[in-house]
């Protein structure tokens, strides 16, 4: 039955046995991946077009905030050093959200990661869904792996120039939408749209989508697998965060071994023969080059493509399905226990019965796995930090002041002999609509407020009108007379709060006199 298994002639690039391993300092050795057809392949075309969805659409939605805020939904504004996303606007001063948001990114990463191990690298990460998105393109100008293969070793026909210049013209397509994508997130994007179409974008624009399309360009096109291998540090990280219970992409070596490509032949020999019919469809599909049979081995990014093609194979052989599967270490070692011998040899009929179906007892995957002390404590640190910061967000101020007292000179003695301070005040409307404050003192007997330009009221309070989303600077002179100032230095509170209700804020400040204020 296996002869109607295709076999490929293909050597991983990258060896996981020692001493086949390349020096660091080899040169490349190109990798012509196979498409391959399956689950987890369709699987990553919907996450594929999820996620570039996500990126090349998010500037072009709209939020409504009223006239006096951007209706971009998404956006770095970082002129007026705000950030907006969707409801939520965020000053520079609460920066620690997106550091949240980032420590939250991280923990989800090491909760995914001691669940799935790699999968992150294998379907979400930008370099793989970009490379997949090459891979398409260079399929589709050059075929698949034997016809890209063919035309990689023929000479420079006008046919090879015309597939190679569209191959690469369209990559480098991409990759200016990507850089251009990119600057859509830090400015109105249909202005800047606009801007660019007209060659009067600020230089900052021209000069970010150049570097991010070479980046895309070289990557995704150029450097593929050698970026995860190479450069990245999450191979050498997620080495820590697994466990033996982690799921990872592994051959079944306890009912695949031993292989071979002439089973009939061998069965026929009575000698033993496990479920690997040695045809190679794991190693030509593998984008990073490996041979997931040698074991785990650093550049394997868990894309699980190995399996669809092992899973098409087996199924073409009447075999079940999973010789190569997500499995955990713990479950392998139980199944490899249960198909050796007393002298440690694996032996096939200890795995499968005279039908050739797998005896019971083998361990498969269980969704309980997921559920164990380490995943849970990173589940409920991430949910924690989560609602810590969905609540803080629904409670936050919008009203922020400061105030800084004059320098130079501290305190000011009038003709009648009160003493006036200067002081400058900072009031950060946080809203998108102007809104009136109300300033008093409170603290210091006596005192009065004096604005230039700015009338009291008979309650001693001033107003001043505070423009949406925007400080408000107002210099404030407080004067006080003597037989109030007992010493030299008198704390006392600014009062700012909403003249139609809502918030309330008050900041602590000194009020400085001459040392012989008191006699
Ligand atoms: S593991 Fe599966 S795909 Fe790979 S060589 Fe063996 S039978 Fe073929
Ligand atoms: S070995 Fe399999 S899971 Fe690992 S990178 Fe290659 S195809 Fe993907």
């Amino acid at each position: 039955m296996q002869n109607e298994v295709e076999n490929f002639n293909v050597e991983a690039v990258n060896s996981g046995l020692k001493k086949k391993r390349p020096s660091l300092y080899a040169a490349r050795k190109k990798i012509f991946p196979k498409r391959a057809y399956g689950s987890f392949r369709r699987l990553k075309w919907i996450i594929m077009a999820v996620t570039l969805s996500i990126y090349y659409l998010t500037p072009w939605l709209r939020w409504d905030r009223g006239s006096f805020a951007p209706d971009q939904a998404v956006l770095v504004d970082l002129a007026n050093r705000r950030f907006y996303f969707f409801f939520i606007e965020i000053w520079p001063q609460e920066f620690y959200y997106v550091a949240g948001l980032l420590i939250m990114a991280g923990l989800g990463l090491f909760l995914i990661t001691s669940v799935a191990g790699r999968v992150w690298c294998g379907y979400t990460c930008p370099q793989t869904v970009w490379v997949d998105l090459f891979l398409v393109v260079e399929r589709f100008f050059e075929g698949d792996r034997n016809q890209r293969m063919a035309l990689d070793k023929a000479p420079w026909t006008l046919s090879k120039i015309w597939k190679r210049v569209a191959k690469h013209s369209t990559w480098l397509v991409i990759a200016i939408l990507t850089g251009g994508a990119w600057i859509f997130y830090f400015a109105d994007a249909p202005t800047l749209l606009g801007q660019l179409v007209h060659f009067d974008a600020p230089s900052v624009a021209y000069s970010t989508i150049g570097i991010l399309t070479a980046t895309t360009y070289i990557f995704g096109g150029l450097m593929r697998e050698q970026v995860c291998t190479y450069m990245c540090p999450w191979p050498r990280i997620q080495a820590a965060m697994l466990d033996e219970n982690s799921l990872v992409v592994t051959y079944n070596d306890w009912r695949g071994e031993p292989r071979s490509r002439h089973q009939k032949k061998a069965i026929a020999q009575g000698l033993p023969v496990g479920d690997c019919v040695d045809c190679k469809a794991c190693v030509a599909v593998c984008p990073m080059g490996i041979d997931i049979r040698q074991g785990q081995q650093l550049e394997c990014i868990t894309c699980a493509l190995c399996i669809d093609a092992c899973n098409g194979v087996m199924e073409r052989v009447g075999r079940d399905r999973g010789l190569i599967s997500y499995a955990t270490l713990s479950d392998y070692n139980a199944n490899m226990a249960r198909a050796k011998d007393a002298e440690g040899h694996i032996v096939p009929s200890k795995v499968r019965d005279a039908t050739g179906k797998l005896r019971d007892g083998f361990v498969h995957f269980r969704w309980r796995e997921m559920v164990r002390l380490r995943t849970l404590i990173y589940l409920g640190i991430w949910l924690l930090i989560g609602l810590l910061m969905v609540a803080s967000l629904a409670t936050r101020d919008r009203l922020g002041a400061a105030v800084a007292h004059d320098r130079n000179p501290l305190y000011v003695r009038l003709s009648d002999g009160s003493i006036r301070n200067g002081y400058t005040l900072k009031i950060s409307n946080m809203v998108t609509v102007p809104r009136d404050f109300s300033v008093s003192i409170s603290g210091l007997t006596g005192a009065t407020l004096e604005l230039p330009g700015v009338v009291m009221r008979d309650d001693r309070s001033v107003v001043l009108r505070a423009e949406p989303d925007r400080v408000l600077t107002q210099r404030v002179l407080v004067i006080a007379p003597t037989e109030a100032l007992a010493e030299p230095r008198h704390e006392f509170t600014f009062v700012i709060s909403d003249v139609n209700g809502g918030e309330r804020t008050t900041i602590d400040a000194v009020f400085e006199a001459p040392e012989d204020v008191a006699r």
